[in-house]
Order: structure tokens, then sequence, then C-alpha cells
């Protein structure tokens, strides 16, 4: 927008108050989000296993990324405990390998940090491991799970973001990697836990548009999706062994699913319009946190440029 405005300026000869009034855009865009300023969004989402992200966010990364916004998944455990027949090594280098293909397959950035799975502990070391991932990827907003969960890895992954969503403008903490200038919006993925408080449905996003894309990254985990997940729950043999067919089982699992709750739509219909959850299947919500920066709702519609496409996929 600042191009054009100055190729129309220089177009015309550069009048001085219109040269002045350039400027002053200029300066009051540069305390904007970036795609206010045609510049990139730049998302991070935190998960404690190589497939957490893409359940809570992969709708919303897939979105992003067809706007040309980039998108990084870091699991903050490789995964090399959650399986029936397979662990360590070999577990975690087939996970690794999952995650990427399924970064591949919605156009984003996979990263799996070495921390043993189902031994997460929320110290010192993987906080600053987690500060140095947001502040290399110069995150916009950041996304994790709350830290109420029935899971040691999922609870402790939302306390080490947590402890670092103020560490992260703080030079002189991890001095190896430049401070970031300003705090980014936090987020939190849903949940269906309820103490000390229930999940609360800040942000709405359709995912319709991006489903068949979701489900497609989802694919990729085979160990855990089509192995680990229905073994635990006893339904290891109920999973199709033909790859068509065991993709649109997935589809229909409520993990994949990601129906649109009832307590989501007043947040979808506050940016999407009246009527809006009539026509919406698919959705994933984020709560936003008291300790990032606290954005208002212009900076809501600009850190997520999808309300503005009324006109959803029914
Ligand atoms: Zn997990």
């Amino acid at each position: 927008m600042l191009r054009s405005l100055n190729r129309r300026f220089l177009a015309n000869g550069c009048h001085c108050a219109l040269w002045l009034a350039t400027v002053f855009a200029m300066l009051s865009l540069s305390a904007l989000p970036p795609s206010a300023q045609n510049q990139p969004l730049r998302v991070i989402a935190f998960g404690a296993h190589p497939d957490d992200c893409d359940q809570g966010a992969g709708g919303l990364a897939a979105k992003y990324a067809a706007l040309g916004h980039k998108v990084k998944f870091v699991s903050i455990t490789n995964g090399d405990a959650g399986h029936q027949s397979q662990h360590g090594e070999e577990l975690a280098n087939r996970r690794r390998a999952e995650a990427q293909e399924a970064g591949r397959r919605i156009g984003i950035e996979y990263e799996v940090l070495d921390n043993h799975d189902g031994k997460l502990l929320p110290n010192l070391e993987v906080r600053e491991q987690v500060i140095r991932e947001i502040r290399q990827w110069k995150a916009d907003i950041v996304i994790a799970p709350r830290p109420n969960d029935y899971h040691p890895d999922h609870r402790y992954t939302g306390v080490l973001v947590q402890d670092a969503s103020y560490m992260v403008i703080v030079p002189s903490l991890v001095a190896d990697t430049p401070a970031l200038a300003r705090n980014p919006v936090f987020l939190y993925y849903s949940d269906r836990f309820t103490r000390p408080q229930p999940f609360r449905a800040d942000i709405v996003v359709s995912i319709d548009d991006v489903f068949e894309k979701k489900i497609a990254m989802l694919d990729a985990h085979v160990s855990q999706f089509y192995e680990w997940l229905p073994w635990t729950v006893g339904q290891f043999e109920q999973v199709p062994k033909d790859p068509a067919e065991r993709k649109k089982w997935l589809a229909s699992t409520p993990m994949a699913a990601r129906k649109l709750q009832p307590e989501w739509r007043e947040a979808l219909e506050k940016r999407y319009g009246p009527q809006a959850a009539a026509r919406t299947q698919h959705a994933e919500a984020f709560e936003i946190t008291e300790y990032g920066r606290q954005p208002t709702e212009e900076e809501i519609r600009m850190l997520f440029p999808f309300f503005s496409q009324t006109a959803l996929h029914p």
C-alpha cells in the first residue's frame, strides 16, 4: 500500500505536505501488526508431541500459509514414548519424519525438539529453548496449550510457553538470541478441561475451506492417528487398512473433525456475521492469554485476516 502511495506521489510531483503525510502514515503504520504493512504475519505454535499443534491449529496454519503468511509448528518432545510396539530413537525418527511430511502438506515449517516424550519438565533449559524459538521466528502470534490437561507433557508445554511469554522481550536473558522488540499475542488452543476454569473462546476461525488440507496433514502422522491413539482406546482393530479408507475414518473422528461447539458460536458470529454458525461445520477456537500483548479488536482483525471473507463454504 505504501509503495503504491509513494508511486502516486512521485507521479504527481512530490509536494512537501504530501511527503509529510506519507511520513506520518509510515510512522503510524509501523505501530501496527505486519499484515497492515503488507508483510507476512509470523505465527509459531507449540505442542508437546509431534501431532498436538496439528490437532489444535492445523486448519488455522493452512489458512495462513495459503495467504503467504509464515507458520512454524514446534513439538517440544520427540514423541519417543507414545506407541504400543516402537520406542526410543526408532520411534523418534519415525515421528520426526511424519511431522516434516505433515508440515510439507500444508506449506509450513515443522521442528521437533529432542526432549524425551513423557518426561518433560518445565525447567530452565527447556524454557530457554522456547524463548529462542519464539525470538528466532520473530513471532507476532504464539500458540500453546493451557496448563490444565490430562497429560503432564501438555501441561508443562503450557507452563513453558507461559514462562517464556514475558522473557522473550528481556534482552539480558538468553542473550545469544536477540530479544523481540514487543511482546507477541499469546493464544491457547481449545480444550475440554473445566478446572480451575473452562476454556474461553475469544477467537473462532472457520476451517471448512481448509478441512481437507487439515485432514491431509493429520494423515501424515501414521504412527499416532492410525496406531497409537486408536490402541489407547481399544479401537486399533477398527482402523481401516486401506490408506484412502483410513483417511476417511480419521476425518470422521471427533479429534480430527473439530466440529463447531455451541459455546464457540458467539465469537464466530461476532466476526463472520449473524447466522454464520448455521453455515459452519468445522472450526478452531483460541483464547487470548493474559500474559502476552492484549490486542485491540482492530488488531485481532489484522492478525486474523480471514474475517472479511464473509462468504463461508457451506
Ligand atoms: Zn500430545
